[in-house]
C-alpha cells in the first residue's frame, strides 16, 4: 500500500520511472460504472488498472444517487438491464463473489408507484413489462388513494413553476399509477461503488486514486495516460467511464468526432425532508414514488425522512454546467423550494422546513436521456458514459454489457455494423447492444427526462 493513501485498495505512489505501469486495460473512473466494469473486466482474466482524480471509489456523482432500482423505460434495453440488475442487487455478495468486511451496500426493496402522466403513456411500458416479465399492479384512482395515505390524486399536468398562480389551480383530473412492487433502493451507493472496487481488487484489479488523466496519446497500438502525479499508464485499452467528465476525457483525443448522441454535465440536487404522517410508522407502507404530473420524485429515506428529487419538468431552468467540478455540492434555496413544494401539493400534510437540506450531484446527460456503452472509432477506446441520472441502479449488468463488447470488438466483431448483443445471465433476456450506440438514432421514445 502506498504511503499517501488511506484507502486500501490504493496501490499508491507508482514509483519513479516515467514509464509507469502498464495493463491489458486502463479504466479512467471509479464510479459505480467503472469499478463495475473492472470487476468484469477481471473476471475475464484481464490485468485492469482503474485511475480516479478522487480520494476513492464512488465520490463522484455515485455519492449522490437516490440509487432508486426501478424499470420503467422507454426502451425494451433499459427495461431489460433495470430487471437484470435487480436481480443483481438482490443478492449483492453473489454478485461481488466477494464479502466487503467494511460493509455491504443493502437493496431495499419498497415497490414503485409511477403516477401517470402523458410524456410516460402506461401502455408502452405494460408491454415492455409483459415482455420481461415484470410484475406489476395497475391502480385507479380510488385504489391508488386507498393504498398510498395521504396522497392527492389530482391531476396537475404539466407541470408549474411553483412560484407561479397557476401552481395552486385546482386539479384538471385524476390520476390512476402502475405500482411495481419490485422495485426499491439501494441505500448506500457510494459503499455499492467500493463494495465493487474491492471485488474486483480480490480478482487482481488495481486502483490508483488521486490521479488525474491529464493527457491521452496513442503509440505503437498503446494509449499512454498522463497522470496528474506525473506518472503514466499504458494499456492497449481504455475505457472512459469518467461519468460527468466523460465528455471532457473524450475531448482530449477527439473520440466524440462521430457521436451523433452528444453529452453533458447538468447539475442537480436531492432533498430530504421529513416523511408525511402516514408513512413514519414502522411497518407503513412507503413506496418509492414518480411524479412526472407535478414534476418531482420520492424515496423513503433514512430516519423517518423522505428524498424528494426532481425529474427536468420544462417549465424550471435546468442547471447545464461546463466543469463538474466547479458545481456547489451545497442545495440552493430554489431548487429546494421547486421540489419539495410539488412533493407537498402531491401530500398535503408534508411539513417543509425552511432551510434547505439535502447534496446536490451532477448527471451526466445524453441528449435522448439513454446511455452509451460503445466502443468508439479510435482503436482500443471505449466509452461507458452518458447515464442521465438513471444508470446507478444498472452499473452491475453495465460491467457485464462493457466486458461482452470489448472482448467481441478486440476479437475482430464490427459492432457498428453488425451490433453485439448481450443475454442477461439472471433473466435470459436478450439486449442489443446498438441500441447504446454512439451513433444511433435519438430515442424519440424517451420521456426527455430523468426517467429516460
Ligand atoms: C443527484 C443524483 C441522483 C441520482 N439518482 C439516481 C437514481 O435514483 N437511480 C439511478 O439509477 N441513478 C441515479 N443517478 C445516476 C447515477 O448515480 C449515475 O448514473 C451513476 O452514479 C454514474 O456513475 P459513474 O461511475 O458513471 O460516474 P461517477 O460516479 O461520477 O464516477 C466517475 C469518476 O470518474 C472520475 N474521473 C473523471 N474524470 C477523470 C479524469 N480525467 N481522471 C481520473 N478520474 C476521473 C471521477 O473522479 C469520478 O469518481 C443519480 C445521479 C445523481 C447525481
Amino acid at each position: 500500500m502506498g504511503e499517501q493513501s488511506q484507502n486500501p485498495i490504493d496501490v499508491g505512489r507508482f514509483g519513479r520511472s516515467a514509464m509507469g505501469p502498464t495493463a491489458d486495460v486502463a479504466v479512467v473512473g471509479a464510479g459505480v460504472v467503472g469499478a463495475s466494469v473492472a470487476l468484469e473486466l477481471a473476471r475475464r482474466g484481464l490485468d485492469v488498472f482503474v485511475v480516479d482524480k478522487g480520494a476513492g471509489p464512488g465520490y463522484g456523482s455515485t455519492s449522490a444517487s437516490s440509487a432508486i432500482v426501478r424499470f420503467n423505460y422507454s426502451t425494451w434495453e433499459g427495461v431489460a438491464c433495470s430487471w437484470e440488475s435487480k436481480h443483481r442487487w438482490e443478492c449483492w455478495e453473489d454478485h461481488l463473489g466477494y464479502r466487503d468486511t467494511d460493509g455491504m451496500a443493502c437493496f431495499r426493496r419498497c415497490g414503485m408507484v409511477v403516477l401517470d402522466a402523458p410524456i410516460a403513456p402506461r401502455d408502452r411500458v405494460l408491454r415492455l413489462f409483459d415482455a420481461a416479465g415484470i410484475p406489476y399492479e395497475e391502480w385507479d384512482t380510488a385504489m391508488l388513494r386507498g393504498r398510498v395515505p395521504g396522497i392527492d390524486a389530482g391531476a396537475y399536468y404539466p407541470p408549474k413553476p411553483v412560484t407561479s398562480d397557476d401552481f395552486f389551480a385546482d386539479a384538471n383530473g385524476e390520476l390512476g399509477a402502475v405500482f411495481t412492487p419490485d422495485a426499491g433502493y439501494v441505500d448506500d451507493p457510494r459503499l455499492a461503488a467500493a463494495n465493487l472496487a474491492r471485488a474486483a481488487a480480490h480478482r487482481g484489479a488495481r486502483f490508483g486514486y488521486h490521479r488525474k488523466v491529464r493527457a491521452l496519446t496513442r503509440r505503437r497500438n498503446l494509449w499512454h495516460l498522463e497522470l496528474s502525479a506525473g506518472d503514466i499508464l499504458q494499456a492497449p485499452i481504455v475505457v472512459n467511464a469518467a461519468g460527468p467528465w466523460s465528455s471532457a476525457l473524450n475531448r482530449l483525443v477527439h473520440a466524440d468526432a462521430d457521436f451523433t448522441v452528444g453529452v453533458r454535465p447538468m447539475r442537480q440536487e436531492v432533498h430530504q425532508v421529513p416523511a408525511p404522517p402516514g408513512f413514519t410508522a414502522i411497518d407503513a407502507f412507503f413506496p418509492a414514488i414518480a411524479d412526472l404530473d407535478l414534476g418531482t420524485y420520492m424515496r423513503p429515506g433514512s430516519g423517518g425522512n423522505m428524498l424528494v428529487g426532481g425529474v427536468e419538468p420544462e417549465c424550471d431552468r435546468l442547471e447545464w454546467i461546463v466543469d463538474p467540478d466547479l458545481a456547489s455540492p451545497r442545495p440552493t434555496a430554489e431548487r429546494y423550494e421547486a421540489q419539495t413544494v410539488r412533493a407537498a401539493r402531491r401530500f398535503p400534510a408534508l411539513q417543509v422546513p425552511n432551510r434547505p437540506t439535502g447534496i446536490a450531484g451532477v448527471y451526466d446527460v445524453a441528449d435522448d436521456w439513454t446511455p452509451i456503452y460503445d466502443c468508439t472509432s479510435l482503436p482500443g477506446f471505449y466509452v461507458a458514459i452518458g447515464t442521465s441520472g438513471n444508470q446507478f441502479k444498472n452499473a452491475p449488468t453495465i460491467g457485464a454489457v462493457m466486458g461482452e463488447l470489448i472482448t467481441s470488438v478486440e476479437a475482430g466483431r464490427d459492432h457498428d455494423q453488425d451490433p453485439v448483443h448481450f443475454r442477461c445471465p439472471s433473466t435470459g433476456h436478450e439486449v442489443n447492444l446498438g441500441a447504446f450506440s454512439r451513433r444511433r438514432k435519438i430515442n424519440t421514445e424517451s420521456s426527455g427526462t430523468v426517467m429516460g
